[in-house]
């Protein structure tokens, strides 16, 4: 099944097999652009790449390939996974992973004490509850949820960096990287991509954007923001970026529904229910797509004003925040990249 997300390509065509379009007259003739937009489906996620070069189809090629290292490398469910040798071992010692994989526990460890508890990769038992409940159409008692939030806790994740090892210290300890995993891969892609010598591309993980460079006539590459719980493709607004990744985590996007009551997948590690923060969604813009991964994680779980806090706290990270009271509120740097195209219906627009 594919995912709603919140961020999509503004004028995106969506593209179904291969493409491999040659751009005729459109930019400049002296150009060799070779374009190629193609969709596929990784880490449970629509993946979306937009590449003009020469050696596009390269470069596309080689981002798949590495895209799916990453998803056999992070993935909860698949046995062989750097994560799940991690978590089989919680509680009984050390493991060696990849450097990949130890790359993004180490992020993760690094923002620990910047996301004030909200961002925590050791949500996984809780993540897990919430999702056997849901196949069974109800949702954790409270003692339930109580009981296996003890097992949450970043501080008993240990990563070496230098020798590649990790380790959790107590058994039914786990890790997800749902919340990070996806902006590592496209970071990692934008890195293939410059590389090959690619000026201009986009690459999509299901709302992990990033802009590569500007799009081939010079001008800056257009994301729109999703309105939340429209239907997908209507935006509140438009953002103009270049070299820039946008990020954005929402109660609208992936949610289990019992008694006709949506629970949504960001959980609040503080309560081990989802979160329930006065925002419908967190949208985060700056270089680092992983980072920016994190932080939307964590600004949607905090709320508007703490949200707003750490974001600040942050150097060259900007951010949206949509409230549920129809507010969207926007960092003092987005100020001339950012087009607002609800104004005056529903949705109020501000600078915080
Ligand atoms: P995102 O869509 O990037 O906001 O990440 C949501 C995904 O991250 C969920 O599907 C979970 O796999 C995981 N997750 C949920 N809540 C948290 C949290 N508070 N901290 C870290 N990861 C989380
Ligand atoms: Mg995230």
């Amino acid at each position: 099944m594919f995912t709603k997300r919140s961020l999509f390509l503004y004028s995106r065509n969506i593209i179904e097999g291969v493409v491999l379009k040659i751009m005729n007259g459109d930019y400049e003739k002296t150009r060799d652009e070779r374009l190629i937009e193609k969709q596929d489906y990784f880490m449970s996620t629509i993946v979306t790449q937009k590449i003009y070069g020469h050696n596009s189809l390269e470069a596309y090629n080689n981002v798949l390939v590495e895209i799916q290292e990453l998803e056999n490398l992070m993935s909860f469910f698949k046995d062989s996974s750097d994560v799940s040798i991690l978590n089989r071992m919680a509680g009984k010692g050390v493991v060696k992973l990849s450097k990949k994989t130890i790359d993004v526990l180490a992020c993760a460890k690094d923002h620990e004490n910047i996301c004030r508890g909200a961002f925590d990769i050791t949500i996984a038992p809780i993540i897990d509850l919430w999702r056997r409940c849901g196949r069974l159409s109800k949702i954790p008692g409270q003692k339930e949820v109580e009981e296996t939030l003890k097992c949450v806790d970043c501080r008993s994740l240990h990563v070496d960096r230098i020798n590649n090892m990790a380790s959790l210290a107590h058994e039914g300890q786990l890790v997800d990287l749902g919340g990070i995993a996806k902006g590592y891969a496209a970071d990692i892609a934008v890195e293939i991509y410059a590389g090959m010598g690619i000026k201009s591309a986009i690459v999509d993980l299901g709302g992990n954007v990033f802009c590569v460079g500007n799009k081939p006539d010079g001008n800056p590459w257009t994301v729109g923001i999703q309105r939340p719980y429209a239907a997908r493709g209507v935006s509140i607004a438009v953002l103009q970026v270049t070299n820039k990744t946008i990020v954005t985590s929402g109660d609208y996007e992936r949610f289990i529904k019992v008694n006709g009551k949506n629970y949504h997948h960001i959980i609040d590690p503080r309560t081990g229910y989802p979160a329930d923060s006065n925002l419908e969604s967190a949208t985060v813009i700056c270089e680092n797509s992983m980072k920016a991964d994190i932080l939307s994680t964590a600004a949607f779980v905090l709320g508007l004003n703490e949200g707003m806090e750490v974001i600040g706290k942050v150097n060259d990270v900007e951010a949206i925040l949509v409230t549920k009271d129809k507010e969207v509120f926007i960092t003092k740097g987005l100020r001339d990249c950012f087009h607002c195209l609800d104004s005056g219906n529903d949705y109020k627009y501000y600078i915080y």
